[in-house]
């Protein structure tokens, strides 16, 4: 195995390149098990900061020596934001992927066989061909060819919904180029997926890094529907005005729709699915990432990889297939450890669209089976009376104790009153069963309804209803409540819901419900109450994390708006996210601090050597214009 020699200590690296004090978690573990040339597997989840696991270890090797680091990732369309951040920093980068012209290509190729690169960023189809094998057995013979680095690892496993043909090629990596350390990284981490990646790229032998998946920043929210558009207007006005977010819809038509509602009531929002032009789409993505303050309407094909780090919420207008998909779509706020929301509404109907959805696909019944198990994990989410992120992490495989509360969920802040719904559960249930006994057929829910509230309707008068010994048992209960057990009694698959007219029908457990074996106990139905306006940038929301620039002076805000058109200038003659240039963290910093010298400036989080000398003089006049 390649030592390094002890001259590149990882601390000095990180602090005169990226600009920080420390490592976080685990990160220094993996990069100096990476830098001895070890294998790594690492899971962590989004923004937990795994970049700087294989970029720290692929500076070190190269400046000692052992050459380019060849990092594989899917995801084309960031690369060149990517090697912009690095350029930016003083880390000479470069990508290989099909936007580059053929000039272009040639360039990066004749920089990565000079030896003078430290990364190169390449799809897995690029890695793959026997061009570019080639010049990596060159780089081999000559001792230059340091690390792989294989992002989004995730994908070489058919079990996840990321599945990329080409990745199952990257196991040659292995045969070929034995003695080269590689490193897997991704935010997936059921067990299943993990297993692939193992097998599929020959890591039996690399060491794991589990971090925890708990993102204590993000706080989990979920409402139910009532009307989603007003509710998701009160939630963007009392909360996220002028802030960046992703709103998610399941389909196409209603993220059109929605986008063109948003911008009607004023707010930047652009439509992003799989039906649009692929131009359309990176023009759309281009501005979220660019711009300040765009919310992003999207079906589930748009996030992956994309590490803006100031993503202020994650709304879902619909509900995803499972927790994975929940948990990887409300990652993606927050990267920057600043608070973040997760916001959802949810209602009956949600709950019968996905179990439709999975009954009616061509899958087979065992997958069909799993897939309901899914839901139901996410439905008991939903409907959960106790800590959400309990829940969530319970999921993955993080217990915590009994009567744990993470303080920063809906339910640990207000928490919901309960209700016992046993006796309510039954009345439905045998006013279902009734039905079928005296008209043969089931019925929909409004109309189940109607029945146990005893309002006479054509249909109650027609179907001679209201003869039933169940009409109007359950009138002392509001239609929202009896919505609510049925939700949660189709959620708990005691009542299915089918065909064209969803209508309802008892399944095998209902008789356990039936005879009062099982508990309903369900949340009490009720106005969500407006949370106050602005009341985190008071810092009273959540005070483990106030955000940073919310806490700064008069003065303050001053310089920090001043320092953000600046970064806009500059990001934009270089082509680049403003976040890239320094981050909205860093700015607050300069804000609060107002450092009046370079080596002042040194100190503050997120300034490496590079950019000190970009920059710091023009930082340091911006500041002095304000103040003067
Ligand atoms: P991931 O790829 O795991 O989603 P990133 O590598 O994009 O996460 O990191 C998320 C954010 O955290 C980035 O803005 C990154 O600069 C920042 N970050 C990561 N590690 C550190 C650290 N040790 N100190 C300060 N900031 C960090
Ligand atoms: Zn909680």
């Amino acid at each position: 195995m390649l030592t390094v020699s002890p001259a590149v200590d990882p601390d000095a690296l990180l602090h005169e390149v990226f600009g920080y004090a420390r490592f976080r978690g685990h990160q220094r573990d993996i990069v100096d098990h990476v830098m001895a040339g070890g294998d790594a597997l690492v899971l962590m989840p989004t923004g937990g900061g795994k970049s700087l696991c294989y970029q720290v270890p692929a500076i070190a090797r190269h400046r000692v020596g052992q050459g380019v680091t060849v990092v594989v990732s899917p995801l084309i369309a960031l690369m060149h934001d990517q090697v912009g951040a690095l350029e930016e920093a003083g880390v000479h980068a470069a990508f290989l992927n099909s936007t580059l012209d053929s000039a272009g290509a040639q360039a990066v190729e004749r920089e990565l066989l000079s030896g003078r690169l430290v990364m190169l960023y390449a799809a897995p189809e690029r890695v793959t061909n026997p061009r570019f094998l080639a010049m990596l057995d060159s780089l081999r013979e000559r001792g230059r060819l340091s690390l792989f680095a294989i992002d989004e690892a995730h994908c070489v496993s058919q079990w996840g919904h990321d599945f990329r043909e080409e990745y199952l090629q990257l196991a040659l990596l292995a045969e070929r180029y034995p003695g080269v350390p590689r490193i897997a990284l991704t935010a997936t981490a059921d067990d299943h997926t993990r297993a692939d990646i193992v097998h599929r790229l020959q890591l039996e032998s690399a060491r794991a890094f589990v971090a925890s998946f708990d993102r204590p920043n993000i706080r989990y929210t979920i409402v139910e529907k009532d009307n989603a558009r007003t509710q998701l207007l009160r939630f963007l006005r009392d909360e996220h005005e002028g802030d960046a977010g992703i709103v998610y819809c399941q389909s196409r038509r209603k993220v059109d729709e929605t986008a063109e509602w948003l911008a009607g009531e004023g707010y930047t929002a652009l439509p992003y699915h799989a039906g649009l032009e692929a131009d359309v789409r990176r023009r759309h993505q281009d501005r979220f990432l660019r711009e300040d303050g765009v919310v992003m309407v999207a079906t589930v094909a748009f996030g992956m990889g994309i590490d803006k780090p100031d993503v202020r919420f994650v709304a879902h207008l619909d509900l995803p297939k499972n927790i994975e998909g929940y948990y990887q779509e409300t990652g993606r706020a927050g990267r920057d450890g600043e608070p973040a929301d997760a916001w959802m509404t949810y209602g009956l109907a949600d709950v019968v669209n996905q179990r439709r959805m999975i009954d009616e696909s061509a899958a087979e019944e065992e997958f069909k089976r799993l897939q309901v198990g899914k839901l139901e994990a996410l439905l008991a989410l939903a409907e959960s009376l106790d800590c959400r992120r309990q829940r969530l992490l319970a999921y993955f495989g993080e217990a915590k104790p009994t009567g744990y509360r993470c303080g920063n969920c809906d339910n640990c802040l207000q928490p919901p009153e309960r209700w016992d719904a046993t006796e309510a559960a039954r009345k439905a249930l045998s006013c279902i069963y009734r039905f079928r006994q005296h008209s043969g057929i089931g019925y929909g829910a409004g109309h189940l309804i109607d029945v146990l509230r005893g309002k006479s309707t054509d249909k109650t008068r027609e179907r001679g209803h209201e003869q039933l010994s169940t009409f109007g048992i359950g009138a002392d209960l509001s239609e929202a409540q009896w919505r609510g057990v049925i939700r949660q009694l189709i959620a708990l698959g005691h009542l299915a819901s089918e065909g064209e007219y969803n209508t309802l029908a008892l399944t095998d457990s209902a008789r356990a419900v039936l005879r009062g074996e099982i508990k309903i106990e369900l949340r009490e139905a009720r106005e969500p109450a407006p949370r106050v306006r602005g009341s985190r940038s008071r810092g009273s929301g959540n005070p483990k994390v106030p955000r940073a620039a919310a806490v700064l002076d008069d003065a303050g805000q001053a310089r920090f708006a001043a320092l953000k058109t600046w970064r806009s200038e500059v990001a934009k003659e270089h082509n680049l996210p403003a976040y890239i240039v320094f981050n909205d963290a860093t700015l607050a910093q300069m804000a609060s601090e107002s450092p009046d010298s370079l080596s002042a400036l040194a100190s503050i989080s997120g300034v490496g050597s590079k950019k000190l000398e970009a920059y710091g003089r023009q930082i340091l006049r911006v500041l002095e214009q304000v103040d003067s």
